[in-house]
């Protein structure tokens, strides 16, 4: 009786409803930092009811291997979560996101072998699961080579092959002329076997010729498309929470693609084209005509700052490499603690992936109302005394508002040279992602503290300390 009623197609969908409802209600906890983490689980509660409904299915057998599935993927999936450094996020989200798309690929391919190519099912099933079988395909392979090029395995300089356009047109339209041929009848398993070969060396081709810095980006779009043929699995299965959390997923990695490419001022398909970044196109770094760079001491800009009355906080990728986050708010805290008014001006491409300054800072307790965005704290700059800019670089490039010869012209930046002074701490004269040189060094408002950013920003908490 019981058993009957809880395998009842009804109250599985009632436990679909009851898990959709649940990412949906999780995802609006994402918007902001104070809510992320409990949106994140209470997503996951959600998962773990979709997942229970569909193992509640009749007549699911397997159940050895399923637990064996589970116990292989936690045991891989919670150290691995655990334990990865915040830098290596995007390189983790292309691992995890990339497993879901090879899933999707799999699971068409099985349900293609268990129907005998579709036979006797109605022609949308074979039309969907064969998208499903492409894109998965695709966004796999695709974010392997991401993670590959993030991890430093591959080099991250773009690879391209001759004749690169046409070759990945042709492995496109053989993906095609092989799903045409299934869902019109054809149920020759090599078709299939050759659909998911010309998809995966696709997914490798699209990928390897976009240089490594522009990763973020094509994960958060594989990360759409593996969304999309999870949701076409789900039509094909038959599966509302597979649709839902798909299509959840797709929209939300076409909505954070184009506000990634939005804010750096650059279209999707000009960052697919790739050979962007890495490269020092305007200028070697510390050669602008004959200016030089004036540096600083640890001491000098304690003081500069302690005579402020009001200190912006730049923080940028620089600062995530250096883990500066806790001695920079140990650095507030000693400031205002001097009566100093200080606020963090945050970029929305600052670091290496979207909210990533967001996230340090709040590791570190920083309080959100000293979070400033972009176009509050340009507000700001004009009345700040210091703009002490940590490990960022392109952010405060102002070759982006008066140089339309740069690569970064356009990109809404922080408009730091606005201003009394500026501080930049940083290692050496090295140009950021972009590979351009930053006019602000050498501004004469501008002084360089050169050094690894934690250590630069110890050095000043413990001269404040000492004032
Ligand atoms: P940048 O990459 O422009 O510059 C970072 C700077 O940090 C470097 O110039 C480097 O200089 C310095 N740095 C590195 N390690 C340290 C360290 N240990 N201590 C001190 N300084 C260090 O970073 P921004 O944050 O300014 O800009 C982000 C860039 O990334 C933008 O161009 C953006 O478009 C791009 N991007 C952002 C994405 C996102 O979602 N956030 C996604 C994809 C790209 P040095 O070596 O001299 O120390």
């Amino acid at each position: 009786m019981l058993a009957s009623f809880i395998q009842d197609r009804d109250f599985r969908l009632v436990l679909y409803i009851l898990s959709f409802a649940l990412f949906i209600y999780g995802l609006g906890g994402l918007t902001g930092p104070r809510t992320a983490v409990r949106g994140n689980r209470i997503a996951a509660v959600g998962m773990a009811i979709a997942i229970l409904a569909t193992l509640l299915a009749p007549h699911f057998g397997q159940w050895g291997l399923v637990i064996l599935g589970i116990a292989i993927g936690a045991a891989v999936g919670v150290p691995a979560a655990r334990n990865v450094r915040m830098t290596a996020m995007p390189q983790m989200v292309a691992l995890f996101n990339g497993v879901g798309g090879g899933a999707v690929a799999l699971i068409a391919w099985a349900e293609f072998r268990n129907t005998g190519g579709y036979s006797g099912e109605p022609t949308y099933v074979a039309i969907f699961s064969l998208f499903a079988a492409i894109v998965g395909s695709v966004s796999f392979w695709g974010s392997n080579i991401a993670f590959g090029k993030l991890q430093e395995i591959l080099p991250g300089r773009p690879i391209k092959l001759p004749g690169q356009i046409v070759l990945n047109v042709a492995l496109l339209a053989a993906a095609l002329a092989c799903a045409i041929a299934i869902a019109a009848g054809t149920h020759d398993e090599i078709l299939m076997i050759g659909l998911l070969v010309a998809a995966a060396l696709l997914g490798n081709f699209v990928v390897l010729p976009i240089g490594g810095a522009d990763m973020p980006v094509v994960i958060s779009l594989l990360n759409a498309f593996t969304g999309l043929s999870a949701a076409a699995t789900g039509v094909a299965l038959n599966n509302p929470a597979l649709i839902v959390a798909g299509m959840i997923v797709g929209a939300s990695g076409s909505i954070l693609t184009n506000l990634m490419a939005q804010a750096m001022n650059r279209s999707i398909p000009s960052i697919v084209a790739g050979g962007f970044g890495g490269v020092v196109t305007a200028g070697a770094a510390g050669e602008i005509g004959d200016r030089t760079v004036r540096s600083t001491s640890a001491s000098d800009a304690a003081v500069q700052m302690a005579y402020a009355s009001q200190v912006a906080i730049v923080p940028g990728y620089g600062m995530a490499v250096a883990q500066a986050q806790h001695a920079v708010r140990e650095m507030t805290k000693a400031l205002e603690a001097k009566g100093i008014e200080v606020y963090f001006a945050i970029h929305p491409v600052a670091g290496r992936m979207p909210g990533h300054m967001n996230v340090l800072l709040a590791e570190a307790d920083v309080p959100y109302d000293e979070l400033k965005e972009m176009e509050d704290a340009n507000a700001l700059f004009p009345r700040t005394d210091v703009a002490l800019v940590i490990g960022a670089n392109d952010v405060t490039n102002p070759a982006a508002k008066d140089q339309p010869d740069s690569p970064i012209y356009g990109m809404p930046i922080l408009e730091v040279d606005e201003s009394r002074s500026v501080i930049v701490l940083k290692r050496s004269m090295s140009s950021g992602f972009a590979g351009i040189d930053n006019p602000l060094f050498y501004e004469d408002k501008t002084s360089m503290l050169f050094g690894d950013a934690k250590a630069s920003v110890q050095d000043i908490v413990a001269e404040l300390q000492a004032l």
